[in-house]
């Protein structure tokens, strides 16, 4: 049998791994607070790895990020000053920027050396967002940074590691954190949080879905597959006003006209579709709860 020298091995679980075929390595390092890895697989091309887990590649990083932001920036008739925390390839960054109703988005990554290694490796992720005049990056702990924010933000976006993976970022998926997330939050506000997966991490994820909920009147689940995470990554919006599923597709069509946000994955049907998906969960967890 032929083995393939040269591969990285990703779990996505703790009993299920990616077997994923590299072409080169370009960082392998430890940072302060995670390691940091480049590589060029050649299945999915150019990555950020951190901690083993793959954050996103170039060849379905549209379909992830798009997926993150677009439905809670839609959903909201005037974001106009928009955090992320997390987001360290600056693609969720660029995604929000394509609004052209931001006037300012703040990026807040916790490791100065993930900004560093994307703006040197990962041009195709950023494509320039950390130049762009509107555009803020605070090398901060998102949890310290929240602190003391009231009513700054129209929408907040939550591109972390995963809630299961490095320490860093457990407690900005607990209901204090959301707490401060809310209070953070205009009025009208609209968070989105990337959450795993609701199939591999079951019990992780749910407490994830209960915090937001303890939190936000208006909490919508979805969940897209992410080749390169071979899973469907979970997503959880949690609202104070506005209710995605209230928009047709032919509304959000015309608000991303208006907007002039060019897509490659999202769309009005998209948005739909994505909100009408069922949430990817084990037959064990659903019988005796789907009536
Ligand atoms: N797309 C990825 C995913 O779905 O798993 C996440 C994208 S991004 C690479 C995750 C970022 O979260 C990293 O850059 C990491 O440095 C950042 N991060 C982790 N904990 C953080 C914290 N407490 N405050 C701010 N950023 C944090």
């Amino acid at each position: 049998m032929k083995l393939k020298p040269f591969v990285m091995l990703q779990p996505v679980s703790s009993r299920t791994w990616l077997i994923m075929e590299l072409k080169n390595i370009i960082v392998d390092k430890k940072t302060r607070y995670q390691s940091l890895a480049v590589v060029d697989f050649r299945e999915y091309g150019r990555a950020l790895v951190l901690d083993d887990l793959v954050q996103s590649s170039e060849e379905d990083e549209h379909i992830y990020h798009e997926s993150l932001v677009h439905i809670a920036m839609i959903s909201h008739p005037n974001p106009r000053r928009v955090l992320i925390i997390g987001g360290g390839e600056g693609a969720t960054l660029r995604e929000v920027l394509k609004h052209k109703t931001v006037e300012k988005a703040v990026m807040v990554d916790i490791d100065r050396e993930v900004i560093e290694a994307a703006k040197k490796y990962l041009d195709k992720f950023h494509q320039g967002s950390f130049e762009d005049p509107r555009a803020e990056v605070i090398i901060m702990d998102g949890r310290e940074y929240i602190r003391n924010k009231v009513k700054e933000f129209q929408v907040i976006i939550l591109d972390l590691t995963d809630p299961y993976g490095p320490e860093i970022s457990r407690s900005l998926y607990s209901k204090e954190f959301y707490s401060n997330v809310y209070r953070a939050l205009s009025d009208d506000g609209i968070m989105v949080t990337q959450a795993g997966s609701s199939f591999y991490f079951e019990e992780v994820y749910n407490e994830v879905l209960e915090n937001v909920k303890a939190v936000f009147p208006i909490v919508l689940e979805y969940n897209v597959w992410i080749p390169c995470f071979g899973y469907a990554c979970n997503f959880i919006i949690g609202s104070k006003k506005y209710n995605p599923l209230d928009l047709s597709p032919q509304e959000v069509d015309s608000i991303i006209r208006d907007r002039g946000v060019k897509t490659l994955f999202y769309s009005g049907k998209t948005h739909i579709a994505l909100l009408y998906t069922p949430i990817f969960r084990r037959k064990s967890y659903l019988v005796g709860k789907v009536s």
